[in-house]
């Protein structure tokens, strides 16, 4: 049955002529034929046992290899045919390029494809309109609040009604901009159905991060033939911390909703300190991964995705920076001035969301289930299977 719907979809694109491969997917179709004679590579990561199912990559299959692939730079630092080779195999960029180009195929809405294209600006321009929106806001209405110390009461400058509005609003946008385009590119990945034993596997190597340890637990390739843990050490603070604050905005509407108890809450209450918790992983991750990318050898990635990396690590670190200081402050008279900022940054966050580098996770997450669900079934070729 779900071969019958690949080949519909496939006669489908065929007669639509949308099958030809772009610049980026024929360079990781030229690697792969090459790898796929090779496979000294098998060890590293999920990429390899999964091409080696197949003897032929049509879109579909690199768009779901480029994304199972954790750019961990391990088969370009160990490839014998990597440039100088005249063959200049170079998996990790010909995977990237593609993922950035898939980013921008399957979004939600279609036009909006082109924010990914030209993210850096997307995130100068929403970071200006949420600031701008804040601190006008607070001038225009409450202009009387700020200055004031008011016992870190949010709600004398901005009302709780406001903020459920507004950020409520955005972050229902991006769930649902990002489900779909997500949802699109599931569906033409043509997966099997998940079963439980697959999906769980998915959420283990997703939360592990197993692909970011190069296949032999020592880490990725960085700068050089180095190999380090840091990437994955600083990929997890950023994505707990984001949890953790996640998790302190849950207990604090179920606090306020639930049991009726309103903000501010006392330092040593559980929405203050998940929340804290929270900002210093993102505050330790970002600046790390920050770090990381600025070393980062260039032959790894696609440089003109550095923008899109950059402006998303970017905002997560002003989100943190911003909450830590308001935070600190918020008792004091620039309570008003700093939580405008901080409510801009989060909103500018959450305006980016599906049209940043926050895709990858969902994407990744895709793909490994994918992964999970297609080694638990026989191989058509009957070679290379688990
Ligand atoms: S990346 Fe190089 S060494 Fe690894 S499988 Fe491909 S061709 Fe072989
Ligand atoms: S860069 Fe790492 S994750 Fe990507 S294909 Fe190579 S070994 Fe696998």
């Amino acid at each position: 049955m779900q071969q019958l719907e690949a080949l519909t979809q496939e006669a489908r694109a065929l007669a639509a002529g949308t099958l030809a491969l772009t610049r980026p997917e024929a360079e990781v179709d030229r690697a792969l034929q090459i790898c796929n004679a090779c496979r000294y590579c098998e060890g590293f990561c999920a990429v390899f046992p999964a091409m080696a199912r197949r003897l032929e990559f049509g879109k579909a299959d690199i768009h779901y290899l480029a994304n199972l692939c954790h750019n961990c730079g391990a088969c370009l630092h160990a490839c014998q045919y990597a440039p100088p080779h005249e063959f200049a195999v170079n998996v990790p960029q010909a995977m990237a390029q593609v993922r950035g180009q898939t980013y921008a195929d399957y979004a939600w809405p279609p036009g909006f494809g082109a924010l990914y294209r030209r993210n850096g600006l997307t995130v100068a321009m929403a970071l200006a309109a949420g600031l701008a929106l804040f601190l006008a806001l607070a001038l225009l209405w409450k202009a009387d609040a700020l200055g004031r110390p008011l016992a870190g009461n949010f709600y004398a400058v901005f009302p709780h009604n406001l903020m459920v509005a507004l950020f409520g609003g955005v972050f229902g946008w991006a769930v649902l901009a990002l489900g779909l385009g997500v949802a699109r590119f599931w569906r033409s990945i043509t997966p099997g159905a998940a079963g439980a034993q697959a999906a769980a596997e998915a959420a283990s190597d997703a939360l592990r991060l197993k692909y970011l340890d190069g296949g032999h637990g020592e880490g990725c390739n960085d700068q050089d033939d180095r190999f380090t843990l840091w990437r994955r050490r600083f990929h997890h603070a950023t994505f707990y911390g984001f949890m953790l604050c996640f998790a302190s905005t849950g207990v604090a509407t179920l606090y306020h909703y639930g049991l009726g108890l309103k903000a501010p809450y006392a330092l040593t209450s559980w929405p203050v300190l998940l929340g804290t918790l929270g900002g210093i992983g993102l505050l330790a991750g970002p600046a790390g991964l920050l770090w990381l990318n600025w070393r980062r050898d260039p032959q790894h990635g696609d440089a003109a995705q550095r923008p899109m990396d950059r402006g998303f690590i970017g905002l997560l670190l002003l989100t943190s920076l911003s909450g830590l200081a308001l935070l600190a402050w918020r008792d004091t008279g620039a309570m008003g001035l700093l939580l405008a900022v901080h409510l801009g940054v989060v909103m500018a966050l959450f305006l980016t969301l599906p049209y940043g580098k926050f895709a990858h996770g969902l994407y990744r997450c895709a793909a490994l289930l994918k992964w999970a669900v297609e080694r638990r079934r026989p191989g058509k070729l009957g070679l290379g299977d688990d």
